[in-house]
């Protein structure tokens, strides 16, 4: 199965370029999603975490209480490595599984910490979505209640838009309109099904 490993910064358009693939039929394994899955009180890592973080990033329904415990990690390293080493086994493991169950012509792997975490082997093409920073802080504002030195700080700690895009195969320019950025995938998703030796449905 050909995989496309899609990354970005927060805000660039990862969810609406994901959602342009998926309209055209191909398969899209989001690794937030499935985070957000192992983390629910049913989920797999919900052990794990509660071993390892302790009863108080938990609420009173027993569920975990996804701000506190990402405020926790925001400026703690340890703590940080710690979830990440939680978490990301069983993210792949779980990637591997459902990318056994493709059957569209190639797989998108969303991965927003793609470069961060180093997972840059984990797919056969790395497809980046960029806009300005500027551009980032501007959408991420109209987006969500977040403050101006929030987004910076979370953007401080990402990769750097340069070294995104001296590691991307391909790149999305998503600073224009959604026609501009519909037009590219049109032309992007016939390039990879020839990557991948299937015809274009
Ligand atoms: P995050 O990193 O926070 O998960 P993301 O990379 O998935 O974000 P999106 O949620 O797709 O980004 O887009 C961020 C915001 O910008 C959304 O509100 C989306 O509707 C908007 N947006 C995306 N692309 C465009 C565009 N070309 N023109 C205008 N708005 C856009």
């Amino acid at each position: 199965m050909f995989t496309v490993a899609l990354t970005g910064g927060i805000g660039s358009g990862k969810t609406t370029v994901a959602e342009e693939f998926a309209q055209r039929g191909i398969a899209v394994i989001d690794a937030d999603v499935i985070s957000h899955q192992l983390t629910a009180i049913d989920g797999a890592a919900f052990p794990m975490i509660k071993a390892a973080f302790g009863a108080q990033i938990f609420n009173s329904n027993g569920e975990l209480n996804r701000a506190t415990l990402r405020q926790q990690i925001f400026n703690d390293e340890r703590a940080r490595s710690q979830l990440e080493s939680i978490l990301h086994p069983l993210i792949f493991a779980e990637m591997q599984m459902q990318l056994t169950r493709v059957r569209s012509a190639y797989a998108m792997l969303v991965i927003p910490l793609l470069f961060e975490t180093y997972q840059q082997a984990i797919a056969d093409h790395i497809l980046v979505v960029d806009i300005p920073e500027a551009l980032q802080i501007e959408r991420v504002q109209l987006r969500s209640g977040l403050s101006l030195n929030m987004i910076q700080q979370i953007m401080a700690r990402q990769v750097s838009r340069e070294t995104r895009l001296a590691g991307a195969m391909t790149v999305i320019d998503n600073s224009g309109e959604l026609a501009a950025l519909a037009e590219q995938i049109t032309r992007l998703h016939a390039y990879y099904c020839g990557l991948a030796g299937k015809e274009k449905r």
